[in-house]
C-alpha cells in the first residue's frame, strides 16, 4: 500500500473560524479521495493565521487584566492551535468517511517536535505571525511586549518568531501505533509544539514556530512514507515565477530542484520551504518521491498525473 504524508497548506483551512468550518469540507472531501483510492494518508497542516489569531486574543486579555491573566507563552499558543484545527479537520473527515461507507477512526495527536536549544533561529527571527500593524503601533507593540517586529512583504508590519528546525518528534510512537492500526491521524499541526529538552526529562516550550513544511519531511521519513504530499494554492510550482517566461515544473529530479533553488526562483517564507522540505525528503532514500500540487489535485497528482513531482533521480 502506498503511504503519503500529506501536509495542508492554509488554503485547506481558511483564514478564521467561519472560513475554516467552510474549508475542511472540501478539504476532507479530497483527503477521503485518497483514502478511497487506497493510499494510507497522515495529515499535517500548517497554523500561522491560527496561531496568530490565539497569540492576539490571549495578549489581549492579558494586557487588561494580566493578574488573572498571566501572560501565554507562544508554544501554549501553537498546542491551541494544533486542537482547534485538528476537532474541525478530524470532524469533517469523520464524517466525510462515514458517508462514504468507510468506517476508520480518525484522531488528532497534540504533538510535541524537539528543536535544538542552540539553534541560530533563535538569534534571528524569521517567521511573521499574527496580525498587520502600521509602523508606529508595532513599534510599540515591540517595545511594551519585547518582541521583535518585521515588515512582511510590503504588507505591514508584523511580530515575527524563531523558526528552529525539527530535530524529533516526541509522539512518535503513538503516531506509528494508530498508523499501523490502519487509522488516519492528523499530527505535526503547526509544524509541532517546539520544545526543549531540559534537565531529567523535563520538555520545556519554546517562543517558536516550526515550519510546517519541514516538519512534514521529518515525519514522512519516520513513518517511512513513499510519498510527501505538500498540498497548496498552485498546482504546479514554477520557475520564474510571476514573470512572462514563467514555466511549471512537472517531474524534476533531486539534482534539477537543488539547482533551480540555488539559482532563486523560490520564494523563501512561502515556496522555499516547500521545495527544501521536498528535497529533503525525495534524497534521503531511493524511491521517496515529494508532490507539490493544488488541494483538488491531490489524488491525480498522486497518480502521476499533475503537479511537482520530486524524485530521487
Ligand atoms: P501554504 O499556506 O500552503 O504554506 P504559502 O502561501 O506559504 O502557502 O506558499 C505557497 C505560495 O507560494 C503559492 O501559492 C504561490 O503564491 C507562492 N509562490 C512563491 N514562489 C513560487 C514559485 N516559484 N512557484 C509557485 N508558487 C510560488
Ligand atoms: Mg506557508
Amino acid at each position: 500500500m502506498t503511504r503519503v504524508v500529506v501536509a495542508l497548506g492554509g488554503n485547506a483551512l481558511g483564514n478564521n473560524l467561519k472560513e475554516q468550518m467552510i474549508a475542511v469540507k472540501t478539504t476532507a472531501k479530497s483527503i477521503a479521495d485518497m483514502i478511497e483510492a487506497g493510499y494510507e494518508v497522515i495529515l499535517t497542516h500548517g497554523n500561522g493565521p491560527q496561531s496568530g489569531m490565539i497569540q492576539l486574543a490571549m495578549g489581549e486579555l492579558t494586557a487588561k487584566d494580566p493578574e488573572t491573566y498571566p501572560h501565554v507563552p507562544l508554544s501554549v499558543c501553537v498546542a491551541m492551535s494544533q486542537t482547534y484545527i485538528g476537532y474541525d479537520l478530524q470532524n469533517a473527515l469523520r464524517e466525510e468517511l462515514l458517508d462514504r461507507g468507510i468506517t476508520k477512526p480518525v484522531s488528532t495527536i497534540a504533538t510535541q517536535v524537539v528543536v535544538d536549544k542552540e539553534d541560530p533561529a533563535f538569534l534571528t527571527p524569521t517567521k511573521p505571525i499574527g496580525r498587520f500593524m502600521e509602523k508606529d503601533e508595532a513599534e510599540l507593540f515591540a517595545k511594551e511586549k519585547g518582541v521583535q517586529i518585521m515588515e512582511d512583504a510590503g504588507r505591514g508590519y508584523r511580530q515575527v518568531v524563531a523558526s528552529p528546525k525539527p530535530i524529533e518528534i516526541v509522539e512518535m510512537e503513538t503516531i506509528k501505533t494508530l498508523v499501523a492500526d490502519g487509522q488516519s491521524v492528523i499530527a505535526c499541526g503547526g509544524g509541532g509544539i517546539p520544545v526543549t529538552k531540559e534537565e531529567g526529562n523535563h520538555l520545556k516550550g519554546a517562543a517558536a514556530v516550526i515550519d510546517k513544511d519541514y516538519c512534514s519531511a521529518l515525519l514522512a521519513d519516520l513513518v517511512d512514507a513513499d510519498m510527501l504530499v505538500v498540498l497548496t494554492a498552485v498546482e504546479k510550482v514554477a520557475i520564474n515565477y510571476g514573470k512572462p517566461d514563467q514555466k511549471d515544473l512537472g517531474d524534476v529530479t533531486v539534482e534539477e530542484m537543488r539547482q533551480y533553488a540555488k539559482e532563486g526562483h523560490f520564494a523563501p517564507g512561502s515556496m522555499l520551504p516547500k521545495v527544501e522540505a521536498g528535497l529533503q525528503f525525495a534524497s534521503s532514500k531511493p524511491g521517496r518521491k515529494t508532490l507539490i500540487t493544488l488541494l483538488e489535485k491531490a489524488k491525480d497528482g498522486i497518480a502521476g498525473e499533475t503537479g511537482t513531482v520530486i524524485h530521487f533521480e
